[in-house]
């Protein structure tokens, strides 16, 4: 073996205004959180309620970051995402309780082999090589709470080479965070250094290479990314 095996850097969130770094744990997503975005990929969003996927820690990606385009697809495309930093532990977790477990918040994307997604589902397989792949969560600064708060309401966007493609707003999240931390803890136990990426608005699509990507949540920042 190695030794560089012994050297290797846990996966790491930077902290806004800190030298201190985010170990991460687990990332979690969410799926069809938004109701105009299940509808633009064929859902009926009064039907399914959202659902959860998860991605490996050490898929991210930091901002300004030049993520390379993956292989086997031919339909890379972007999901904004709020971000929640979980900076305590626990399961059945009350939504009245559910803010006393994050750590702070920032902006995520989603990245996604669309292509290879869509055959999971039809062929009704496993989600993991549509999500799952090097560079596939891309993550701004954590900006903690004791900070900012706890944001639910602000425009949500993301542009491609300056063009807006993404316009939303986090007030119309289906689940809002509180929510969305009280169901999940039914379903597994939360731990310190995990990771909520809860779902995009409308208007995902295709990007290439060389495509410069932008986005922003008010009130909590920006990421950039390149894609190689
Ligand atoms: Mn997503």
């Amino acid at each position: 073996m190695n030794e560089y095996f012994f050297k290797l850097a846990h996966a790491f969130v930077n902290v806004a205004g800190s030298d201190r770094r985010f170990p991460v744990h687990r990332i979690y997503c969410v799926g069809r959180n938004y109701a105009a975005h299940a509808r633009e990929i064929g859902a009926d969003p009064d039907c399914e309620p959202p659902f959860y996927f998860m991605k490996p820690a050490d898929v991210i990606a930091k901002s300004g970051a030049t993520i390379p385009y993956p292989p086997r697809t031919k339909k890379l495309h972007h999901e904004i995402e709020l971000v929640v930093a979980i900076g305590k532990p626990g399961k059945d977790i009350e939504r009245s309780r559910a803010q006393e477990h994050i750590f702070g918040y920032a902006v995520g994307i989603d990245l996604t082999r669309r292509d290879l997604q869509e055959v999971a589902k039809e062929e009704r397989r496993p989600w993991d090589s549509g999500k799952s792949f090097e560079g596939a969560a891309p993550i701004s600064a954590i900006r903690r709470v004791d900070e900012i708060g706890h944001p639910s309401v602000g425009r949500i966007w993301l542009a491609v080479n300056g063009d807006i493609r993404q316009d939303g707003d986090i007030k119309d999240m289906i689940w809002n965070v509180p929510e969305t931390i009280a169901e999940l803890s039914t379903l597994f136990t939360l731990a310190s250094g995990d990771l909520i990426y809860t779902g995009t608005p409308a208007g995902v699509g295709a990007v290439n290479p060389g495509d410069k990507l932008t986005g922003g949540i008010y009130g909590i920042g920006e990421i950039r990314i390149e894609i190689g």
